[in-house]
């Protein structure tokens, strides 16, 4: 059995829909699973909507809403008419009053009854209700386009299936409970091979209030889907011929990867590559279950295989991943000189502030870190100032070159670093996993220095070609 995972651009629209309604009859999966994004722009859309009615904008933020329920009955008028029809009609209406209904609720908290303060629901919590029917939205019209393309489909909702605490906003999935809730979940009854349509990105607390799991979650819902069901692979469909060897939209012509181990694709996730949410790949390897990310546009070219361990020698370098938006944080401090516990007393800090140090560099007065998660920022400002002098750098970014190549590959430090002469570049970091190398450039300078590191190990921009082609064209250029 396949996990199918469409991304938002991979149901944008009727077109986009019935695409993926091809795709899916076309591979054969019997009780495939489909895990659907909201439709592309509909979360940014609702975030922007919970903003305004915070905000006392109220019937901005609905126009809003109406505006993306049209986009919805649009894709409808032109999937299907009759009985589906009306049923999905239906549902869009529900939604509608779902979501405007929470709107009200955000509108209302601004008017701060003190009386009722602690017994209403946070602003965090109202806003993963809202954001969720983007996904349940596209979840329903899926359904609808696949039964009109004649392929026999089921709606479910994963809510009740998918456990995570109450970190709304990023909540983090119980996989004990969720686990097991999806298998018996998601097992058909004998005799019933239709397809199951359900939503990524939402889950629900122990208390049945929803929640989102972060920004890009629905990867991770797939590969936690595809690891409870024991799937056969987990296929990420979005718009893009699979992993490439950096972000397209920085360097156009970045090349196609074929073939990416679990651990490379973990790294290039983790350091800002958002065709993969970070977390994607942990739950499917527990289990070596492939994932591919494929195109949806093309669904003819072969992908990205994210395999356990690639088969033979590669260029020293697999690709180059970048975070923007990251905070540098420096501790300077002598009493750090020989002193023991001075970095158990320092990361105790983030600790208790659960905020993660994606990179960390240390000298003999100082420690630099770097921050993704500022929310907790001037708290920890304060904290750690006893312990030295603390400035912070705002707008940075991390670029990071991962490849198992470099793990055997002398000779390629001088050539990174040369790339990038004309460059600041600082917290240099290497070892920690020797399958990437990371530093930390100006923000303002981050695409400069990918287009350079680009350059220099895979030539100049090569423009895009079909599917299938920008692999054999990647190793003649290594
Ligand atoms: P979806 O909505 O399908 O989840 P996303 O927008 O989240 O799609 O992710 C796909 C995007 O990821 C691509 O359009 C591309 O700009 C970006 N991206 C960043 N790094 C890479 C990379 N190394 N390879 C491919 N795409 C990348
Ligand atoms: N719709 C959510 C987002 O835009 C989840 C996802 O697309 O994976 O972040
Ligand atoms: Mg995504």
């Amino acid at each position: 059995m396949i996990v199918f995972k469409f991304g938002g651009t991979s149901v944008e629209d009727a077109a986009a829909i019935r695409r993926a309604a091809t795709i899916v009859a076309g591979r054969r999966s019997p009780n495939a699973v489909i895990v659907v994004s909201a439709m592309a722009g509909m979360t940014n859309a609702l975030v922007e909507a919970a903003a305004d009615a915070r905000a006392g904008r109220l019937t901005r933020a609905l126009e809003i809403l109406d505006r993306m329920i049209g986009r919805h009955r649009s894709a409808a008028d032109d999937l299907a008419g009759g009985h589906l029809r009306q049923a999905l009609d239906a549902r869009l209406d529900e939604a509608r009053l779902e979501a405007a209904e929470t709107l009200r609720s955000l509108a209302e908290m601004l008017e701060g009854d003190p009386s009722a303060g602690s017994e209403l629901p946070t602003a965090a919590r109202l806003t993963d209700s809202l954001l969720a029917q983007g996904e349940i939205l596209s979840s329903h019209l899926t359904t609808c386009g696949f039964s009109a393309a004649g392929l026999p489909t089921r709606f479910l909702d994963i809510r009740p299936m998918m456990r995570t605490n109450a970190d709304f906003g990023r909540a983090a999935v119980d996989l004990g409970v969720a686990g097991p809730r999806l298998a018996a979940g998601f097992r058909p009854e004998p005799g019933d091979d239709r397809i199951v349509v359900t939503q990524g990105f939402i889950g629900s607390t122990i208390g049945g209030a929803t929640t989102t799991i972060g920004r890009g979650g629905s990867d991770l819902t797939a590969s936690i889907l595809g690891a409870a069901l024991d799937a056969t692979e987990v296929q990420i469909w979005t718009d893009v011929d699979g992993i490439m060897t950096t972000d397209p939209r920085v360097v156009p012509g970045a090349l196609h990867i074929e073939v990416i181990s679990f651990a490379e694709a973990a790294e290039l996730a983790y350091f800002g590559a958002k065709v993969l949410h970070p977390s994607t790949l942990a739950p499917a390897m527990t289990k070596n279950i492939p994932v591919r990310v494929l195109n949806s546009r093309r669904p003819d070219g072969v992908g990205t295989a994210i395999v356990r361990s690639t088969p033979g020698a590669k260029g020293p370098i697999t690709a180059i991943a970048f975070k923007r938006g990251i905070t540098v944080l420096n501790v300077t401090s002598d009493r750090m000189l020989m002193a023991h516990g001075f970095l158990a007393r320092l990361f105790e800090v983030f600790s208790r502030h659960e905020t993660a140090v994606d990179m960390v560099t240390t000298s003999e007065v100082s420690v630099s870190m770097t921050l993704d998660d500022t929310r907790h920022l001037p708290v920890i400002r304060n904290e750690l100032a006893p312990l030295g002098d603390v400035s912070v750098e705002t707008d940075q970014a991390i670029v990071c070159l991962v490849g198992e190549g470099l793990r055997s590959s002398p000779g390629l430090v001088p050539r990174i670093f040369s790339a990038v002469q004309s460059l600041p570049v600082s917290m240099i970091s290497h070892g920690a996993s020797a399958i990437n190398l990371s530093f930390v450039t100006p923000g303002s300078r981050v695409e400069e220095a990918v287009r350079a590191l680009h350059a220099e190990f895979w030539g100049a921009a090569v423009p895009q070609t079909a599917p299938g082609q920008l692999s054999s064209n990647a190793k003649k250029i290594r």
